[in-house]
């Protein structure tokens, strides 16, 4: 019975091993010789800090990421033996993955199990990264590439929020493109579509990279700007106007040149990212109605 036992764990794929309680590994099978990558003659009789620093030293058999191997065997030496059962995940150099588990008997000795789960390892990296790419997806606008609506607006609601609480300033700047139409009329929908991917990278160089910019609707894009008073943020919209007047677009070899109307409102206390934005719209709509390529800062009484 006990010799048919020792030769299932000897020839199992899962690895097994018996450390004694100073930590000498008295028995091994071969797939854990494997892991370790270790010669099985060799590491039985080994003690764990001897496996771990030969692993380290040969960047074979698991992977020890550390620069401080004392520190490291000391962190582990902390953990093993202080739960009857503990469980944990491990890789190799070679890029395999192992479910291992380690349980303590009463005088101090561990019996180590280490199952393959490489191939779980590898769905889940890949689900993770296809759920990240999701979450890009539907947060990004597909043509420019920046923010869409859905993502602002849940963003926008958390900054709001963190500057009322701090009562520091916040400006929101609506931007529309000025006669679009005409432009996709007289070039084609494809010169629009470039027109549109164009002004988002000049816009984008403008900003900090913690500005939220997003496109609001076809022509439309909203810029939310932290920490940014009304006054200042008439010099952002400016300064986005201007560079886009001295360095326009060409298409076709043929100058393209695009203007923007600009309506900015500061936040006040108390209110919601929908009145912000509805004070915004309506400078955005004065801009237009004052002749266009200019920015008009919303008053702060009711609208
Ligand atoms: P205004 O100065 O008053 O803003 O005039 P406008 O022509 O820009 O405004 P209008 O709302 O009449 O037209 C917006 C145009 O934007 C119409 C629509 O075809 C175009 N547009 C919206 N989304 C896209 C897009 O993704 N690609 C292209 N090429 N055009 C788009
Ligand atoms: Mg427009
Ligand atoms: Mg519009």
């Amino acid at each position: 019975m006990h010799k048919m036992l020792v030769d299932f764990l000897y020839n199992s794929g899962d690895g097994y091993g018996v450390f004694d309680a100073k930590d000498q590994l008295v028995f091994a099978n071969p797939a854990l010789a494997e892991i370790f990558a270790i010669e099985l003659e060799q590491l039985t009789g080994m003690s764990f800090a001897n496996i771990i620093r030969r692993c380290h030293q040969q960047k074979s058999g698991l992977l020890i990421e550390t620069t401080d191997l004392d520190d490291w065997l000391l962190y582990a030496g902390q953990r093993r033996r202080s739960v009857p059962f503990r469980i944990f995940e491990a890789d190799t150099v070679s890029g395999h993955w192992y479910l291992m588990s380690e349980q303590c008997n009463a005088q101090g000795a561990i019996l180590l199990h280490a199952k393959d789960i490489t191939e779980q390892k590898r769905l889940q990296f890949a689900l993770q990264q296809a759920e990240q790419l999701l979450r890009n997806q539907a947060n990004t606008d597909v043509l420019t590439g920046i923010a869409n609506r859905r993502y602002f607006m849940q963003q926008a609601g958390k900054v709001l929020k963190h500057q009322q609480r701090t009562g520091a300033a916040c400006s929101l700047l609506m931007l529309d493109i000025d006669h679009f139409k005409q432009l996709n009329d007289a070039h084609g929908h494809l010169a629009g579509d470039k027109a549109l991917r164009f002004i988002c990278e000049h816009i984008q160089s403008q900003l900090r990279n913690y500005d939220l910019f997003a496109r609001y609707g076809g022509e439309e894009f909203v810029i939310l700007l932290a920490d940014i008073a009304a006054a200042e943020a008439v010099q952002v919209a400016e300064r986005i106007q201007q560079q886009l007047a001295t360095h326009p677009m060409s298409y076709r070899n043929k100058t393209l040149p695009i203007e923007l109307s600009v309506g900015i409102a500061e936040l006040q206390p108390q209110q919601s990212l929908t009145e912000l934005l509805q004070h915004a719209d309506k400078a955005l709509y004065q801009a237009k109605a004052a002749g266009r390529n200019c920015c008009i800062v919303a008053k702060t009484s009711a609208l």
